[in-house]
């Protein structure tokens, strides 16, 4: 599903440049759950922006599903975004202003799903991670968890098979940080491929595998027994 090959990340240019990551080759196959670990500026965010092609690598390849990513026009990659990678965050960027009914239902805005539908898709994920009772609240008015979940409803919306976590249980307690692992665990089961970046051991190793990064490159993996 995703092949790096050579991949760097440079940020700013001259005395200011920053390599953000160096020579990242590695592959990662559909079903596969994978975490993302090292110290703070190592390149994790970095790579996740990559992989979710919110970034183009500075040089490299970037094949995702067999399509080289450098070839590929802004227009095509915000559809890839949008309809192939769903995106977790550690601070859930939800719309506080919108009931989580309306958060869920937005990235199928202009997908061409009638509303109708929408609706009884996100009715539908929200139920599924527990939040049937909730669909009018606003997400302020929800624990961290709850609106972690309402950002895993959002990012399943366009069914897509690659979920992207950024630091998915950041913000959350040991317990709760374990629920919202558990419904990864599910996707995965699913057939979806996910890839999280965290701090924590213990969250790690809720994934098959694990790519530790220092210096903006993969220094050692590791394959962890279930
Ligand atoms: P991590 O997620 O492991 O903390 P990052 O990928 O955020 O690491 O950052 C890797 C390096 O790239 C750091 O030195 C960081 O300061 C730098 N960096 C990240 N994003 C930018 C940016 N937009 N502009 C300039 N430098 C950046
Ligand atoms: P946690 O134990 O995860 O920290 P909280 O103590 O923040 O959760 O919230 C406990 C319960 O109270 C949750 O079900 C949450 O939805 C609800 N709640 C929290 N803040 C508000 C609020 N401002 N308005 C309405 N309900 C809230």
């Amino acid at each position: 599903m995703i092949k790096l090959t050579g991949v760097s990340k440079v940020y700013g240019r001259g005395q200011a440049a920053v390599q953000a990551l160096k020579d990242v080759t590695l592959e990662i196959k559909r079903n596969e759950f994978v975490a993302v670990m090292g110290p703070s500026g190592s390149g994790k965010s970095t790579f996740l922006s990559i992989l979710g092609c919110l970034e183009r690598p500075s040089g490299g390849e970037y094949c995702f599903d067999g399509r080289q990513v450098s070839s590929m026009s802004e227009d095509e990659l915000a559809v890839l975004r949008n309809r192939r990678i769903g995106f977790i965050f550690q601070t859930f960027n939800l719309l506080p202003r919108f009931n989580i009914l309306r958060n869920v239902e937005l990235p199928l805005a202009y997908t061409g799903v009638p509303r109708k539908e929408r609706r009884e898709r996100a009715a539908a994920l929200l139920t599924r991670v527990g939040l049937a009772h909730r669909l009018q609240h606003k997400p302020p008015e929800l624990s961290g968890g709850e609106q972690q979940r309402v950002a895993i409803a959002r990012a399943l919306v366009t069914d897509p098979p690659l979920i992207l976590a950024d630091e998915p249980t950041g913000n959350l307690d040991s317990r709760t940080s374990h629920e919202i692992m558990a419904i990864f665990r599910e996707l995965h089961k699913e057939g979806r491929t996910i890839i999280i970046v965290t701090h924590e051991p213990d969250i790690a190793r809720y994934a098959g595998r694990i790519l530790h990064f220092l210096d903006g490159t993969v220094v050692r993996e590791e394959v962890t027994v279930q």
